[in-house]
């Protein structure tokens, strides 16, 4: 069993409230067991180009209710091929580095896996306000998003409820729609769209002239960018059949908005428990894995099995929102 003396943190992908949470709770729950903690500034490219600096308690200080990233995040296609990582590695053993915590989304964790393929000792901790980690039920920032996401929804119904429209509004989410099958639910959306699901624009529009028959003075869709029925292809079926559906249409796409802000409590404390989680782990010598929250508690997965899978939305709420619209 190796020692663990020295361990590095960085942050890769797309940026999530609360991964400045995670980098504080790896931080200090390594010093607290003796530990020295070197930052890796913008991701694996930080990793490539040598961008370490040590952490110490107060270093990371104030940033716990900071979103995006105090470490910066990249894209670092050079670390898909091997003499990428290669340099990365060689780093990584230039500083001492005993191990290394990924806090980063699905791509993060191939990158992960691929290192812990390697021989170097990776814990991945899932933060991504897509949600579509195998091995996690909620990843770090997806509460925030959601958050987000429904104080838009909050405000358009405002505005759409006074003119009688109809607004669809996109949100982020890339191929999993649980960001718009969440904000879609708790914002009471007449239709959720989603890409793990069939759905064709005449069929949106029909729910959309449906609530309008049925007397609403205003109807929401809710899209997730990945859906096959885009608000691209609902703006296109809805110019051909305005008339007939009632109601005006406007749509709003959030876009990077959802992902920017101040990380809520459950992302707060998501990311302090898993951040510290993962300091645990390397502790009792498990390598190559992804410290995850399902049903509430710690699970370790291993990277192997998490690499190729994605976790889907749950679709079989779609009905439950469906219920709630009549
Ligand atoms: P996210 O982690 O948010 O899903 P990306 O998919 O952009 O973000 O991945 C972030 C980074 O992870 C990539 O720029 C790349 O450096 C690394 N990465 C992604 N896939 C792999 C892979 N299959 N092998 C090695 N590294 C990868």
């Amino acid at each position: 069993m190796q020692t663990m003396k020295k361990i590095a943190v960085l942050t890769s992908g797309g940026d999530a409230p609360g991964m400045n949470a995670a980098v504080r709770a790896v931080t200090r729950g390594a010093l607290s067991k003796g530990w020295e903690v070197m930052g890796v500034h913008n991701g694996y490219a930080g990793l490539l180009g040598d961008e370490f600096q040590r952490l110490q308690a107060r270093d990371v200080g104030g940033i716990v209710h900071l979103g995006g990233t105090v470490l910066g995040s990249a894209r670092c296609p050079e670390f898909v091929q091997p003499h990428g990582r290669k340099q990365a590695l060689g780093h990584l053993a230039k500083h001492g580095i005993d191990a290394l915590v990924v806090v980063g989304g699905n791509g993060s964790q191939s990158g992960s896996a691929s290192l812990a393929r390697e021989g170097f000792a990776v814990v991945g901790v899932p933060s991504t306000i897509d949600n579509d980690l195998y091995g996690n039920d909620v990843s770090i920032g997806c509460d925030t998003a959601i958050n987000i996401t429904l104080e838009a929804i909050d405000r358009l119904r405002t505005t759409a409820s006074s003119h009688r429209r109809a607004f669809a509004v996109e949100t982020m989410g890339r191929n999993c729609g649980y960001i718009a099958l969440m904000a879609g639910i708790a914002g009471g959306a007449e239709v959720i769209a989603l890409p793990e699901q069939e759905l064709e624009p005449a069929e949106v529009a029909e729910r959309l002239r449906a609530a309008y028959q049925r007397g609403k003075t205003h109807a929401l869709a809710v899209i997730a960018e990945g859906a096959r029925c885009g608000v691209h292809e609902l703006m296109q079926y809805y110019g051909a059949h305005r008339k007939s559906i009632g109601f005006d249409l406007r749509v709003t796409r959030l876009g990077h908005v959802v992902r920017g802000g101040i990380p809520s409590a459950a992302d707060r404390v998501l990311a302090t428990r898993l951040g510290a989680a993962a300091v645990d782990t390397l502790a009792e010598s498990a390598r190559g894995v992804l410290v995850g929250m399902v049903r509430g508690d710690i699970v370790i997965t291993p990277l192997e099995e998490i690499t190729g899978r994605t976790r889907p939305a749950d679709a079989s709420l779609l009905e439950l929102a469906r219920v709630m619209a009549i």
